[in-house]
């Protein structure tokens, strides 16, 4: 089980197409993760998640934990077999599956809130500047009496007087981070996000860490950096130890494969607890250390060590796109090669080929379901506003596959669907974005494997810059 398998790599670049195992499929990568918040894919009814050109969605544990999904999740699944196939019996999607730890999510309600550094969309403060967009940093800049924030985020000089660590609304501990939500006072700790990724069953699960804003000091980065790599180790402690605790896990099917009649009474035997490997899920182990060079090498060659079978790469990606590359190009080369990498919420056209050339493998992002319900549709030249398109009457885009173009939905069709608030708008619009993302992917992975990549690049590029 999640053997990772290179078929081929790019010549010029570190792009490569590769298949990693999973209990439910197959998955071929360069390949992104549609976000599933609740385990649902919003706008989506679930009986059509079978009809979409999906392959792998992420859920989010926060969500599924506070909101009480996950043991709905995990009594509706255990009720009917003892498979651990249940999250994927919720979501009606039986091909992979992966949950986040709930550790960003965290981060939002933290610094991500006090910071303004929430959105994911919202993450990179230099690029917001250069879109104008009064976000990240403005607000935090003012009250600390800067009065033009705005230019002092540009300038990189300037930028040290931004870094600060006060005013953050949690109490992140060793042990854990504690929130309050719906008036309850909640903790969540290594241990904690480990046994709900248990309970949900997703096949790619990750460990907890500390996120840190890029308006975080070094000292603050480094400290989270320590944090975050022992309670990795507590992670793994943790799927160990329910592993062997053998009943309510994820266990049995694996035993079972592994030829055992009874695998419930096995796994409580004390020779197969000895078993290293027994479980059907992949621990994904999550690279932080914020923008500073130092602190990523630090932790991806603490991660590499790891016996995990993939990686995730996480935190502040820092102020610019110039410096996720970088920071890739520190990360990507201390890991194994044989080992999938995943790059957590990224998921622009543009930055989803950077990335895949810097050897990311996974990605997980909003960006298509989200813009989708903000009326923005992508199409292969570029994206288009249905606020601005409201008279045009043509098909959103004549050779997609789509839901709504292969029955000739129009501009103006959907826009009026739209005013309506109808529910098939954002269906619509949200299975057209689906549908160019998928495509997308996979005009990624055939072209890695003709060696076309980089004519592929050119051409999405000239209307996704
Ligand atoms: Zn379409």
């Amino acid at each position: 089980m999640f053997e990772f398998k290179i078929l081929k790599k790019d010549k010029k670049n570190k792009a490569r197409l590769a298949e990693f195992n999973t209990p439910h499929g197959k998955l071929t990568t360069p390949e992104l993760a549609f976000v599933a918040t609740e385990a649902e894919l919003r706008a989506i009814p679930k009986e059509f998640m079978p009809k979409l050109p999906v392959n792998l969605i992420i859920v989010n544990t926060y969500h599924l934990w506070t909101k009480k999904i996950a043991d709905k999740i995990y009594h509706l699944g255990h009720g009917r077999d003892l498979d651990g196939n249940t999250v994927h019996n919720y979501a009606n999607f039986p091909k992979p599956i992966m949950s986040d730890s709930g550790g960003f999510q965290v981060f939002s309600l933290g610094f991500g809130k006090s910071q303004g550094v929430g959105k994911i969309a919202n993450i990179f403060p230099d690029e917001d500047q250069k879109v104008g967009v009064e976000v990240l940093g403005i607000p935090a800049a003012r009250s600390r009496g800067l009065s033009n924030p705005k230019r002092a985020l540009t300038g990189k000089k300037l930028r040290q007087n931004l870094l600060f660590d006060t005013g953050n609304p949690l109490n992140i501990s060793d042990e854990g981070v504690e929130f309050t939500f719906n008036e309850e006072k909640l903790m969540l700790s290594p241990e904690k996000s480990m046994q709900i990724q248990q309970r949900i069953g997703a096949d790619i699960i990750f460990t907890f860490d500390e996120c840190t804003s890029p308006l975080n000091t070094y000292e603050y980065t480094k400290n989270a950096l320590n944090r975050t790599h022992e309670w990795l180790v507590r992670c793994i402690k943790q799927t160990r130890s329910s592993q062997n605790a053998g009943v309510e896990v994820l266990g049995i099917p694996a035993a079972r494969s592994r030829g055992l009649s009874n695998p419930k009474r096995a796994l409580t035997g004390k020779k197969l607890r000895q078993v290293p490997h027994l479980t059907n899920q992949a621990l994904f182990a999550i690279v932080q250390g914020g923008e500073y060079e130092d602190l990523r090498l630090q932790s991806s060659k603490f991660m590499a060590k790891q016996n995990v079978p993939g990686f995730g790469i996480g935190g502040s990606l820092g102020m610019s796109k110039e410096d996720m590359h970088n920071i890739l190009d520190w990360t990507i080369p201390n890991l194994p090669e044989e080992k999938p990498r995943h790059l957590l919420g990224i998921g622009q056209v543009k930055d989803i080929f950077e990335c895949i050339e810097r050897g990311v493998d996974t990605f997980d992002c909003v960006i298509p379901t989200r813009e989708a319900r903000h009326r923005v549709l992508y199409t292969k030249k570029g994206h288009r506003n249905i606020r601005k398109l409201r008279s045009f009457n043509e098909v959103i885009e004549k050779d997609c596959e789509c839901i709504a173009c292969s029955q000739s939905v129009t501009f103006v069709q959907l826009a009026q669907l739209f005013s309506k608030k109808d529910p098939r708008a954002f269906f619509y619009a949200t299975a057209h974005n689906i549908q160019f993302y998928a495509d997308l992917m996979k005009n990624i992975r055939t072209s890695i494997e003709h060696n076309r990549l980089s004519k592929l690049k050119e051409k999405y590029l000239r209307y996704y810059q």
